[in-house]
């Protein structure tokens, strides 16, 4: 029957594979170190609070040394080196990444709490295919389309958030590497377990040392980084408000920067849109990740004549949601990130609620320990509340409504943000139309959250600027 779910067995995917050390180091030139002024922090399963391990919150001397490093080798071997032997480390890294996949996967979501059916089928698949992707341009960038010799900038400084940890290392390491720089990346306070690994990964490639660097901490080793006079070029992902403070900081220095940050999609559903496909379209958009997605299509457009229709379908289809274990393979949304990031989610929620929104969630036992908030629909929502403009990154959907196709356009336009949007119709000339009138850096037609490392992705207004992946992704990380 619609909307029955049946009782499963737990599945979960095992442990063992993964070799977890009680604490770990910082990896500079090649080698994991002691922190000569930094001060070690804890990082937990968000699924069930217990310790996975101690890592060290690298403080300015050790910023300094990672920045040497990258430096030295930047200059010695990295920037020197023949293209197409940089592709070969590449490709050896994408290799090694599809062998410890499964590793990977459970270990991405012990730390951050997605359901391995994610990390395992579209995380880490993701990584390598970056990986193979980008070896390919390392031989070729004089075909780019940037001039006949373009050259590196030279370190990169890195700082990525916690939704996709190891997607988003991929994401800034790999055209950096391809492009012959050489980088220091900090990953996310409450999710550094893959990025260690990566590093271990980078050892097991022979990557000569100093070519990449793993700082991990928090804001202030963030800080550290993106201030360091021996950084180039930084590249962030993150929030807008800390997105805005790093545009200040370099502005004037000379290093050249891009902003990945926020959003606040709009996906639009129009009356002639297949409705079955289009539900699985808005569920994928919003409760992927948890929500914690920042292209995710977290307002939805309904026209108005299939409201009805489509809001009953969602629900049906959204009590057939299993909330749990994220290593449960049946597992369709893990822990919320953070105990920092549940107090937002229910704080904007309480809010949606005060101004007037209604809010449904379907009936679901959260577990008792753990990090946990269930998918969550709010209808009768307007333009001006707090629940349409600002993001949320959590599993909690905005509905509003539509009566003409400039409607549409102009409620999903308005919006400071301008990553990504979504359109369901089954005309063709109608998807062209509305994606060139949208303010979006991604325009998913019939589809959303696809990723392909050869397509560009970036955002307009508070959502940044500068493009990652595909051609334009290289553009970042070259001297034109
Ligand atoms: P955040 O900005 O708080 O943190 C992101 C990273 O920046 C972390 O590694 C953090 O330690 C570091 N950081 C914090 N303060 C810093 C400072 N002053 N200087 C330098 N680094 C600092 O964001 P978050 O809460 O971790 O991530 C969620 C945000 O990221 C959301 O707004 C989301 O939309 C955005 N995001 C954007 C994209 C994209 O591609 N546009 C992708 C994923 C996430």
């Amino acid at each position: 029957m619609a909307g029955m779910k049946f009782d499963y067995a737990p599945a979960p995917e095992s442990r063992a594979i993964v070799d977890l050390k009680s604490s770990y180091g910082l990896f500079i030139g090649g080698e994991f170190v002691d922190s000569r002024d930094g001060r070690p922090f804890k990082t937990i399963s968000p699924a069930s609070e217990e310790v996975l391990a101690e890592i060290t919150e690298a403080g300015p001397q050790d910023v300094d040394r990672a920045v040497a490093a990258a430096r030295s080798a930047f200059e010695s071997t990295w920037s020197g080196m023949r293209p197409a032997d940089r592709a070969k480390y590449l490709y050896r890294v994408a290799r090694i990444i599809q062998e410890r996949a499964r590793e990977l996967a459970v270990l991405e979501s012990l730390d951050n709490g997605k359901p391995i059916r994610e990390s395992r089928d579209v995380d880490i698949p993701l990584v390598a295919a970056h990986f193979f992707y980008y070896a390919g341009w390392a031989d070729k960038l004089s075909y780019a389309g940037f001039g006949p010799d373009p050259r590196p900038l030279g370190v990169a400084g890195q700082i990525i958030p916690w939704n996709f940890p190891l997607l988003m290392l991929a994401w800034k390491i790999a055209p950096a590497l391809a492009a012959g720089n050489t980088v220091v990346l900090k990953p996310a306070e409450t999710t550094p377990l893959t990025a260690l690994v990566f590093a271990e990964i980078c050892q097991q490639a022979g990557i000569p040392p100093g070519v990449v660097n793993i700082v991990t901490g928090a804001g202030d080793t963030g800080r550290t980084l993106v201030e360091h006079p021996g950084v180039d070029k930084v590249a962030f992902t993150g929030s807008t408000e800390v997105g805005r403070m790093i545009a200040k900081s370099v502005a004037g220095t000379g290093k050249k920067v891009t902003l990945e940050l926020g959003g606040k999609a709009a996906n639009i559903i129009f009356d002639d849109a297949p409705i079955d496909q289009a539900v699985e379209g808005i569920v994928n958009g919003i409760f992927f990740n948890q929500g914690h997605v920042c292209c995710a299509g977290s307002r939805l457009l309904v026209q108005e004549s299939v409201y009805d229709d489509v809001l009953a379908s969602l629900k049906r289809r959204l009590t057939t949601l299993r909330v749990g274990d994220p290593l449960d393979k049946n597992t369709d949304i893990g822990a919320i990130n953070s105990a920092a990031q549940l107090a937002r989610i229910r704080e904007l929620s309480e809010v949606g609620e005060q101004e007037g929104a209604e809010r449904w969630s379907p009936p679901c036992e959260l577990p008792d320990r753990g990090f946990w908030f269930p998918p969550t629909v709010f209808t009768g929502v307007s333009q001006a509340h707090r629940i349409a403009r600002e993001e949320i990154f959590g599993p909690v959907l905005s509905v509003l409504t539509f009566r003409t196709p400039d409607e549409a356009v102009e409620k999903a336009n308005n919006t400071p943000y301008g990553l990504s949007a979504g359109v369901w119709t089954d005309k063709g000339s109608r998807i062209l139309s509305i994606a060139a009138q949208l303010r979006a850096g991604v325009v998913w037609a019939n589809t959303f959250n696809r990723f392909d490392p050869s397509a560009p992705f970036g955002g307009y207004k508070e959502s940044g600027y500068g493009r990652e992946g595909g051609r334009h992704g290289l553009e970042a990380y070259l001297d034109v």
